[in-house]
């Protein structure tokens, strides 16, 4: 069973031929929350089925945002019911080890920002959305505008479909942005290389003791470990570096050979506490090379009938906001009300743009500071005072 309104075709826009391009989190609760107020759309996902399950760790969802779109789409609850609130755990060190911040969340008090893994958010969000409305393996490759405001969308497969509205939802490299503004995606000076270290707590339990049961964080020399246990009990581990957009094709490290590429990562942690360094000797053979790329700060463009965008494909960040998820699901709420508020499609379009410039510049922003404070001189002391400052003023 769906959680669908009744009277669907009295709504305003129940009638219109809705096409949102991406199932991610953004996609997702877009659809979730049109078929929660009878507006009918489908989801084309480039992806086979099932393949949500494995994209990306650990997301914290903050209440006002994610989670507020979580009510929208009628899953707040459920939500709560699976979220991780001891992810909220949160330890702070450079490299010698020294401790900077450590938090640990309490017993049964809940915190504003509980943890849940990518795939089960978007297993959450599918649980109830209608499998008719997402359409898996569909690649779109070209979305072209015509003369009356529709969109004519062209997929690999060969399909074609011309619909009235076409939602952007399809991320960082998404297709449909270049039909709004000439700005592109630039990269941020970040690269990062991933590791997962397996089943912490039974195989590694002093790597498990040490990390807690949320995120850790050891900066230093422009450099850092970020790491986060996931629901399925792996500890995820970005090392990341300031470093030139090629540097991870040309580093010579042999990403398809483990053993070597952790001795040759291990190299560049030289002079970092041990502890810190078995992130990378506890880590499994699965290497994966992350380049962190980001829109212009505070991107905006002339809105148009018939096509917008939400979420990494309307403002792409780096994650040191931790919003990215945040604001895609917001976005989709806000746009789904404003398409149940709004008769004409084109002004339910430009009132979701206003309000979605004003919150997302701002993370954008914050995002592009603490990018810079986190690789910049005596980051765990810096970024330490910015949490002080910003628990003094919540
Ligand atoms: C290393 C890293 C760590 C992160 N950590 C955090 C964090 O801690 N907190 C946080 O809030 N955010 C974090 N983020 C960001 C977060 O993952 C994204 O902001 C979020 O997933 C954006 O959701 P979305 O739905 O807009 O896009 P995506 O999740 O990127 O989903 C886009 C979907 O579109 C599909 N698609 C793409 N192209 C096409 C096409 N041509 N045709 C059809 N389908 C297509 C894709 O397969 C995908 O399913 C992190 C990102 C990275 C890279």
């Amino acid at each position: 069973m769906t959680n669908q309104h009744p009277n669907q075709n009295s709504k305003p826009n129940a009638n219109r031929r809705i096409a949102i391009i991406g199932g991610g989190p953004g996609g997702l609760t877009l659809a979730l929350i049109l078929q929660r107020h009878g507006i009918e759309s489908v989801i084309y996902e480039r992806e086979p089925v099932e393949s949500n399950r494995d994209h990306g760790g650990s997301l914290d969802i903050h209440e006002d945002s994610g989670q507020l779109a979580l009510k929208e789409a009628g899953l707040l609850e459920a939500f709560q019911a699976i979220a991780r609130y001891e992810g909220e755990d949160f330890l702070l060190v450079d490299k010698n080890g020294t401790t900077y911040r450590k938090e640990v969340a309490e017993g049964d008090k809940k915190g504003d920002r509980p943890e849940i893994d990518r795939g089960s958010l978007c297993e959450l969000l599918l649980s109830d959305l209608d499998p008719s409305r997402i359409r898996y393996g569909f690649k779109l490759i070209e979305a072209i505008s015509l003369e009356d405001g529709r969109h004519e969308l062209r997929f690999e497969n060969g399909h074609i479909d011309t619909v009235d509205l076409v939602v952007g939802a399809d991320g960082a490299f998404s297709r449909i942005r270049s039909l709004l503004t000439e700005s592109a995606i630039e990269y941020s000076g970040l690269s990062m290389v991933e590791l997962n270290v397996e089943d912490a707590a039974k195989i590694y339990p002093d790597l498990y003791a040490y990390n807690g049961r949320g995120k850790m964080f050891a900066l230093s020399d422009n450099k850092a470990i970020l790491a986060q246990l996931n629901g399925d009990g792996r500890i995820k581990v970005y090392l990341s570096f300031r470093a030139d957009r090629d540097w991870l094709d040309t580093n010579g490290i042999p990403l398809d050979q483990p053993a070597e590429a952790k001795r040759m990562l291990l190299n560049y942690f030289d002079d970092w506490d041990d502890k810190l360094k078995n992130y990378i000797r506890y880590a499994g053979d699965r290497i994966i090379p992350r380049r962190i790329y980001m829109l212009p700060v505070g991107l905006t463009w002339t809105s148009r009938q018939g096509i917008t965008l939400i979420g990494d494909a309307a403002h792409l960040m780096s994650p040191f906001a931790g919003e990215g998820v945040n604001l895609a699901m917001l976005d989709a709420s806000e746009l789904a009300l404003s398409l149940v508020r709004n008769e004409d499609l084109c002004e339910a379009v430009r009132e979701y743009e206003k309000k979605m410039y004003g919150y997302s510049s701002q993370s954008a922003k914050d995002s592009d500071e603490n990018l810079k404070l986190i690789f910049g001189d005596n980051a765990a002391e810096k970024l330490n005072e910015l949490f002080d400052r910003l628990q003094q003023h919540a």
